[in-house]
């Protein structure tokens, strides 16, 4: 072994070579066929790949194992499918053309660089009308079978947006989708096909006769950190090792909100002054400047996929932790001041429409208003932790959801988090609204003139509210009739319980531009040619060729992006060293 591991000496060790970047040209002995650098679902799906064609793997992360999965184990678990039997089981039609042309107008591809996203978005659309359902189902993933409608736009028919169910939760969440990759690995691993090294933090990538041949790291200190919580900093040692190809899946930048600020698309206005994060510390972007450095074309850097509807986790496991409110159709979304967002900015039409409403008007945060029977019915909480009946796959807890008189996990995390005030009348609920944020910006008239205004609306049974008429026709689908919509009433009707306000801030997720790679998954330069010896997938690649959402995301696409580009890179690069 040439690894050089310098031991816990305690001393921070200096780094091999430069810190970022192609660092030698020393010729260096092979540790094994292919070096993964990150251990999220991408790594853990190439690496999976790649010692299934029989090739030898080094899969490195920077986190203790308690974290092997990264981002994934805390998702929802959402996949995105196109006419899926679930979809037909609820009377939705889709179609691959259908699809794609959704996926199209919300991408709106307008850019020279977008050429190998675009065909990305094609290959990714073919493969979830495709061949994803099956192999997932072969390797024991299954899912609920209620679709949801995530993202359903509400302009044009090219325009933003699914036209239809898409997004298929995971029976067990994130953690029952990381299971399989994760077992393939450690299977691997007894084989000696797979040797995984945690607390390794790659800091540069070695070239040698023109190709990437290796990375240099440093070693972290040992770490009881908890799964998803930050971990110590502190360098060990050193190391080196040799590879005839590297693989970089390595996350995104959400986690650091100075680089999520710099690469802020000022056609959005100004990025708030405070943000929560959706992801953990670990998503820390370095690997994509070192990838970068070494001659890797990172595009679309200015695309990212926030959301709007953050709240403070209670229970925070990392730094400025959030979470995602999923919420149905109903609530009243308000600005700081309490005035309506113009349509078809209502919750779950258009996440980054109402990011830039809010940056542009150069507010903090928004607001939710509804009542405690659609908090009841509409609102769900993104992450696996955050859904315990569903990632403990516990048909009895979830049956409970429905039950009257039951408390539900998301009236408990309402209860604790301290984003949500309650109150009787308006007046009350203005004046909650106004303390938590510290200023009188809410004026209770204003706020009982769109309430009252609103609710007569519903008393028409007709009207010409687009939001009432959104919520009508969404109860046209099965799912949000039965489950997800609560049925037009007043949101001032005594018998739907008191008023809620919830105080939604921007809350940092998913990277969208990444470095550009070919249908291989092999990282280009900026000549367009691929790098020699350096590949790339999941979200560090922008779920594929750089960027394949282009602008927006139609949801349960990310997951699904590391599966496809983790797949089609492990494949290749498997090819490639053999
Ligand atoms: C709460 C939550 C809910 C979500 N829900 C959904 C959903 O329902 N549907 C959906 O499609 N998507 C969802 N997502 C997004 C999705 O989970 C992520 O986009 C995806 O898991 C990213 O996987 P990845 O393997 O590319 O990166 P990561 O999971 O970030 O893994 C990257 C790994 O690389 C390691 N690493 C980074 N740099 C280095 C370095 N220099 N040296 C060594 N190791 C390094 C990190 O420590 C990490 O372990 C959600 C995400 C979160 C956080």
């Amino acid at each position: 072994m040439t690894q050089r591991d310098r031991g816990a000496t305690g001393a921070r060790a200096e780094p091999l070579g430069r810190p970022l970047g192609v660092t030698s040209v020393r010729p260096i002995a092979q540790n094994a066929d292919v070096i993964v650098v990150g251990a999220g679902l991408a790594g853990l799906v190439c690496a999976a790949e790649i010692a299934d064609a029989g090739r030898r793997v080094i899969l490195l992360d920077q986190e203790p194992e308690a974290s092997l999965g990264g981002q994934a184990f805390w998702s929802f678990g959402g996949l995105f499918l196109v006419d899926s039997p679930e979809q037909r089981r609820l009377r939705v039609h889709d179609s691959p053309e259908l699809a794609l042309e959704d996926w199209l107008g919300a991408a709106g591809f307008d850019r020279e660089e977008d050429v190998w996203p675009r065909r990305w978005a094609e290959a990714y659309v073919d493969f979830a009308g495709g061949e994803k359902r099956a192999w997932l189902r072969a390797q024991g993933v299954r899912l609920f079978p209620l679709v949801q409608w995530a993202e359903r736009g509400g302009y044009s028919a090219i325009g933003h947006g699914n036209s239809v169910p898409r997004f298929h939760v995971t029976w067990g969440t994130g953690p029952s989708l990381v299971e399989p990759f994760a077992r393939r690995v450690r299977e691997a691993e007894t084989k000696g096909l797979v040797s995984m090294r945690f607390r390794h933090r790659v800091t540069g990538l070695r070239s040698g006769g023109g190709s990437v041949d290796g990375v240099v790291g440093e070693v972290l200190e040992a770490s009881s950190a908890e799964r998803g919580s930050p971990s110590s900093r502190t360098v060990v040692g050193e190391f080196e090792l040799g590879a005839e190809a590297v693989v970089v899946t390595s996350g995104g930048i959400g986690g650091d909100h100075d680089l999520v600020r710099r690469s802020w698309p000022r056609r959005y206005g100004e990025p708030p002054a405070e943000m929560l994060s959706g992801v953990p510390d670990h998503v820390d972007g370095r690997m994509l400047e070192i990838a970068s450095e070494a001659g890797g074309r990172v595009i679309g850097r200015d695309r990212m996929w926030n959301y709007p509807e953050g709240v403070r986790n209670p229970a925070s496991i990392w730094t400025r932790h959030g979470i995602r409110i999923l919420s149905g159709p109903s609530p009243l979304w308000l600005d700081a001041r309490g005035r309506r967002l113009p349509a078809p900015l209502f919750p779950g039409f258009d996440a980054l429409g109402a990011v830039e409403h809010i940056a542009r008007a150069g507010d903090r945060h928004s607001w939710f208003l509804l009542n405690r029977r659609i908090l009841g019915t509409e609102l769900a909480l993104s992450g696996s932790e955050q859904n315990p009946d569903l990632t403990g796959r516990n048909t009895r807890e979830l049956l409970k959801r429905a039950l009257p008189g039951v408390e539900t996990h998301v009236e408990r995390f309402a209860r604790e988090c301290p984003d949500f005030v309650e109150a009787r009348t308006v007046p009350e609920v203005a004046q909650l609204m106004n303390e938590l944020v510290g200023e009188p910006l809410v004026d209770s008239d204003t706020l009982e003139r769109e309430i009252v205004a609103r609710d007569r609306q519903v008393e028409t049974g007709l009207g010409k509210d687009p939001q009432l008429m959104a919520i009508v026709a969404a109860r046209r689908y099965l799912t949000d009739r039965f489950v997800r919509v609560a049925k037009p009433h007043r949101l001032l009707d005594p018998d739907a319980g008191p008023l809620v306000a919830v105080r939604l801030s921007i809350l940092t997720r998913k990277t969208l531009g990444g470095l550009e790679t070919d249908l291989s998954g092999r990282v280009l330069s900026s000549s367009g040619e691929p790098l020699p010896g350096l590949y790339a997938a999941g979200e560090v690649a922008g779920f594929g060729g750089g960027g394949m959402h282009g602008y927006r995301a139609l949801e349960g696409t990310f997951l699904g992006g590391c599966l496809f580009s983790g797949r089609v890179a492990g494949r290749a690069a498997a090819r490639a060293v053999s």
